[in-house]
């Protein structure tokens, strides 16, 4: 039998969850096979996967680098540039899945475009969720497209909801490793350097989500996401530490019964999840023996300590625009941090600090959105 393959473009094919989508689809190409891969400024590495998965359309983030690539392929593939070049790729009539996977607020306009375009979406990017959640979902709803979250914890709850009503949900319970910094006194907090902060115990993932992982801004954004993904209010989502990170994420039920998702940690398993839904493919992933582990852990989040995850939870609560706010503030500082501006503490100062100085507004278009969130970028620049 001749099965259709699934026609896929990657949003941030060179960054960590765009490559390990690339190396399923080398895996399974009676499966899957690429038609299109959208970069930002990494230009060889996009050559080389052109070279090897033959798309029909790329972009990168500049005109300048776009027309690098032009000279290079000679007209054999559709060139494009920017958040509209991205989109135009995504919203052709060809495609049946794309991966949400560029970092930041940058994934936005081209996610939105997916979404009401009715594709079906695989969303690794959760800012889309975090900054703009009440747009996306709403016209995901109206077109017909539906999202599958990629991000381990939500995927986790995905599947611990399938087939259940949402309105037997007691809780949602994210489980956070706690990142590399858990156990570390508060006092020793003030000398964290960069290169302690990128060591993240059981994740490999790009540097900003680590940092966000280090000081747990990371579960803050993921509460947001949750929110918006499952429409459930903040109240009812929960976190628990779990160090070895084996449970991805849990569901409580009204009756007492919780569901919850295991396995080895490692991205390739939601990315195929998503990418083969309803189907289940391998992934070359290590198998669960939980025996090897002896003991799982879990523990209560720290508010105190991790300043990042209160800021994140009375955002949530808050909505409008600060959560745009929140996430423009946070990249900047992180890429503050990353290039050893601040000190790993003045992360969240500088973004409570912006939040302080914002005054919200309701939100009713992606305009509303970019705004805050220049508003937002350069407020927490001049605060730098
Ligand atoms: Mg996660």
């Amino acid at each position: 039998m001749v099965v259709k393959k699934k026609k896929i473009v990657i949003l941030g094919s060179t960054g960590s969850v765009g490559q390990s989508t690339l190396d399923l689809v080398r895996c399974h190409p009676d499966r899957f096979e690429i038609f299109g891969l959208v970069a930002g400024s990494k230009i060889d590495a996009l050559i080389t996967q052109i070279k090897e998965f033959k798309p029909h359309m790329v972009a990168l983030a500049t005109k300048v680098d776009a027309e690098k690539l032009v000279s290079q392929f000679q007209g054999d593939i559709e060139v494009l540039h920017g958040p509209e070049g991205a989109s135009q790729i995504v919203t052709h009539a060809s495609v049946d899945f794309v991966m949400s996977a560029i970092v930041g607020a940058a994934g936005l306009l081209p996610t939105l475009a997916a979404a009401k375009a009715g594709k079906v979406i695989g969303l690794a990017n959760k800012e889309s969720m975090v900054v703009a959640g009440e747009l996306v979902t709403k016209e995901a709803k109206k077109s017909g497209s539906f999202i599958i979250p990629v991000d381990s914890e939500h995927s986790a709850l995905y599947q611990c909801l399938a087939g259940q009503r949402i309105e037997d949900v007691k809780n949602l319970i994210l489980t956070a490793s706690g990142g590399p910094f858990f156990k570390l006194p508060q006092e020793e907090f003030a000398s964290i350097t960069v290169e302690r902060a990128l060591k993240h115990p059981n994740w490999d993932m790009g540097p900003k989500i680590t940092i966000d992982s280090a000081t747990m801004m990371n579960k803050g954004l993921e509460v947001m996401e949750a929110r918006w993904l499952f429409d459930v209010p903040v109240a009812k989502i929960k976190i628990c530490v779990h160090p070895q990170s084996i449970i991805h994420s849990m569901v409580e039920y009204k009756d007492g019964s919780v569901l919850a998702q295991l396995g080895v940690p490692d991205m390739r398993v939601p990315i195929a999840y998503a990418l083969a839904y309803p189907e289940r493919i391998t992934t070359g992933a290590k198998p669960l023996k939980l025996t090897d582990y002896r003991e799982l852990n879990f523990f209560e989040p720290d508010f105190e300590k991790f300043k990042s995850l209160a800021i994140a939870y009375r955002v949530a609560e808050r909505g409008e625009t600060y959560p745009a706010v929140l996430n423009a503030a946070n990249e900047v500082a992180v890429a503050a941090f990353l290039s050893h501006k601040i000190k790993f503490v003045d992360i969240p100062l500088l973004v409570e600090k912006t939040l302080d100085q914002h005054k919200s507004f309701v939100l009713s278009s992606l305009d509303d959105v970019l705004k805050a969130d220049a508003w937002a970028r350069k407020i927490t620049q001049e605060n730098i």
